[in-house]
């Protein structure tokens, strides 16, 4: 059984549409698949309806923008009620904060000479709720100011970078209160990627798991080397966490990153599987 628990589709900014990556999902020979699109729940009926039709189990998931000492940090939540006012209304706010700084981005882009305009980045957004810099790195190539999307945030949209502009985001411990609250498993998203291991370390990571009871952790991501990948199965069998593997699948928009790469094992998504179905409310 093959199972992939994180992927992107063109409602957030991923590049098929929720019933391309499903259908992608068959070619990849996956039997599970969850959509994990950024803050919004828009593309869920889509995935669900395109995998009863092609024999794929479609995973109700998000990827929630969270915060942690002033850093970014992703939280994936499975089984999450669309309907939960609380989570719903921080996750607008996420979404107005993303939409609402790209002004802010494009007059820094304009004053570094790599201008584009609003209507260019907004021909990116698709279905999305919101603009992510992902869509403004798409038109940064479209003006052929950067290759590709790699090195639109290498040179100028990366957290802290010369384009960049802080957003609002949930602080990570309350966004775990939030998915489990409305009945998700709530798993942190690569959680020692990109050189992030400072901001999420091991007694924070204990402390999340003893007072808000956090699920798991995201350990086979290909932001993850193998000793990374290794002493986060360690640790998440230590603090009994479970261990999941993902894709992260945002179709061309990410290289390297093709559904199925790696994978959750059967075991670990049967318990998932439980405690979606417990917390059903
Ligand atoms: P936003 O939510 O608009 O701030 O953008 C977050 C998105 O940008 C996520 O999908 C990330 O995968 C992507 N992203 C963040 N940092 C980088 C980076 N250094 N290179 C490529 N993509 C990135
Ligand atoms: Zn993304
Ligand atoms: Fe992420
Ligand atoms: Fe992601």
């Amino acid at each position: 059984m093959r199972i992939d628990l994180h992927t992107h589709s063109s409602t957030s900014d991923g590049t098929d549409t929720p019933e391309q990556l499903v259908e992608q999902a068959v070619r990849a020979r996956l039997d599970v698949v969850a959509l994990t699109d950024h803050d919004t729940f828009d593309g869920l009926d889509a995935a669900v309806a395109t995998g009863e039709r092609v024999g794929v189990q479609v995973v109700r998931g998000l990827e929630l923008s969270c915060t942690h000492g002033g850093s970014s940090v992703h939280l994936l939540g499975y089984g999450a009620d669309p309907a939960d006012p609380e989570l719903a209304r921080e996750m607008a706010r996420v979404r107005d904060g993303r939409t609402g700084r790209l002004t802010g981005v494009l007059a820094k882009l304009d004053a570094l000479g790599v201008g584009v305009s609003e209507e260019a980045v907004m021909r990116f957004v698709g279905d999305s709720p919101s603009v992510g810099r992902p869509h403004i790195a798409d038109a940064l190539v479209e003006a052929g100011h950067v290759h590709d999307r790699t090195e639109a945030f290498d040179r100028y949209l990366y957290d802290g970078g010369p384009a960049h502009v802080h957003r609002y985001a949930i602080d990570l411990a309350h966004g775990i209160d939030l998915v489990r609250g409305a009945g998700g498993v709530a798993v942190i998203a690569h959680p020692w990627g990109r050189g992030r291991e400072h901001v999420l370390p091991a007694e924070l990571l204990a402390v999340l798991a003893a007072e808000h009871h956090l699920d798991g952790l995201e350990v086979e991501h290909q932001d993850h080397d193998r000793a990374t990948r290794h002493r986060l199965r360690v640790l998440a069998r230590q603090l009994d966490l479970l261990a999941t593997g993902s894709s992260d699948y945002h179709g061309t928009g990410k290289v390297d990153h093709d559904l199925g790469v790696n994978t959750t094992d059967p075991s670990v998504f049967a318990e998932i599987s439980d405690r979606m179905a417990a917390r059903v409310r």
